[in-house]
């Protein structure tokens, strides 16, 4: 019988009953580069860290259980491991892509991927028709949802079903809501990316990033790739990993619960014209995401009556930070048009919704009430000096 994510988090099954490492209940840190060999043909099963080293190995076998899949490769950021995923393909190859991404992997398709000959339809992939889009080169539909910034839902099922009928990989990236609360792998998907920089590591301290999957054959592949590339994670960051998921769950209990009082309350305030935050019923992914997942996350995303608005609470706050990245402990606050959607086009901005008065936040675990005061005393602020 498999056991509950918390377990899973924190017990690696295979490992019961075998005393290894003197008992450590941390798992080591193996900061070593290369493996002595006994004789010729007599390796430990590691042979130099490039290709394995037990800590990294550990935190794999980690994630591939909490994902549910049968290997998960750790590797330095998230965008390691999507650069890694893009050597499945080849040139000539086409992906549909959802047209909300986060603003590094737009902005990794559209010029590395490019120049290497791959090309992109990029796509609202919640409400399009997917199958219009397909054509011989199609090789794979690649998602995120909720989407960043714009909390898009699509249903992973129903794709995964187009995927399987035109015989193409349907590859998600889980990181707004980490395996907690959602596993693409069971719902169809063949390959899930994870930044472990967000949640997983969840302490804004470490980068790191994964790629699990349910298939063999793409197990080998991506091993060939991690060894020939290098971008493994390094012991020290991947007991960092480690350390951060054991709280996974009562950090993601924390942080969804603080993110559904902070949405309600914006939805209050007058300055805020529309909060976007797939836990609220009128949410248009709200069924979906009760049918796919177990929680909503903590990423919400709001837009102000004007730009003036929203760079005065960057301005203004100052326990909630102004700062890239999501999923850490702490409550951190962006502006997807200068900092996390930069490199993205303003006319794809546009047309995806992100406006200059759009405000994204990364809900964190501290007191809610300490949240929503630091945010009452900053709009109480700025509707004195804009209103007033
Ligand atoms: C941050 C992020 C990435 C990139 O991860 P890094 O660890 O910063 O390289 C990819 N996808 C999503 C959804 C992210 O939020």
């Amino acid at each position: 019988m498999s056991r509950g994510i918390e377990t899973k988090c924190l017990h690696l099954e295979e490992d019961e009953g075998l005393n290894n490492n003197y008992g450590a209940i941390s798992y080591p840190i193996y900061q070593t580069a290369t493996y002595a060999h006994l004789g010729v043909g007599k390796s430990t099963g590691y042979d130099y860290s490039r290709l394995q080293n037990p800590t990294r190995e550990h935190l794999e076998k980690v994630v591939a259980t909490l994902e549910n899949g049968v290997d998960a490769l750790a590797v330095s950021t998230g965008m390691a491991a999507i650069t890694l995923m893009m050597e499945l393909f080849h040139p000539g190859d086409n992906l549909i892509v959802d047209a909300d991404l986060y603003g590094g992997s737009i902005r990794l398709f559209s010029n590395v991927s490019r120049k290497n000959g791959i090309t992109f339809s990029a796509i609202d992939c919640y409400r399009e028709d997917i199958e219009s889009y397909i054509n011989e080169k199609t090789k794979a539909i690649y998602i995120e949802t909720p989407t960043n910034p714009m909390m898009n839902v699509t249903d992973i099922e129903e794709l995964s079903k187009i995927a399987e009928k035109y015989n193409l990989l349907l590859i998600v990236d889980n990181t707004f809501l980490s395996p907690y609360f959602q596993n693409p792998l069971d719902l169809g998907a063949d390959i899930v990316v994870h930044s472990g920089t967000k949640y997983l590591g969840g302490h804004n301290d470490t980068l790191a990033g994964f790629l699990v999957t349910n298939r063999e054959d793409i197990s080998e592949k991506l091993r060939f790739l991690i060894k020939t590339t290098g971008s493994g994670l390094a012991p020290f960051d991947s007991w960092l990993i480690l350390r951060g998921i054991k709280t996974l769950g009562i950090r993601m209990e924390k942080a969804q619960k603080n993110a559904i009082e902070l949405a309600n309350w914006l939805k209050k305030k007058s300055a805020v014209k529309k909060v976007i935050y797939p836990g609220l019923p009128e949410h248009p992914g709200h069924e979906i995401m009760k049918k796919q997942a177990r929680g909503f996350g903590a990423m919400l995303t709001f837009r102000l009556e004007s730009r003036e608005y929203a760079l005065a609470i960057l301005e203004k706050v100052r326990m909630i930070k102004f700062a890239e990245s999501l999923g850490g402990v702490e409550t951190l606050i962006t502006y997807p048009t200068t900092q996390t959607h930069a490199d993205v086009p303003a006319e794809i901005r546009k047309r995806n919704g992100i406006t200059d008065a759009t405000l994204r936040l990364s809900v964190g675990i501290e007191d809610v009430k300490d949240l929503i005061d630091e945010l009452d005393k900053v709009f109480n602020e700025i509707e004195g000096e804009l209103h007033g």
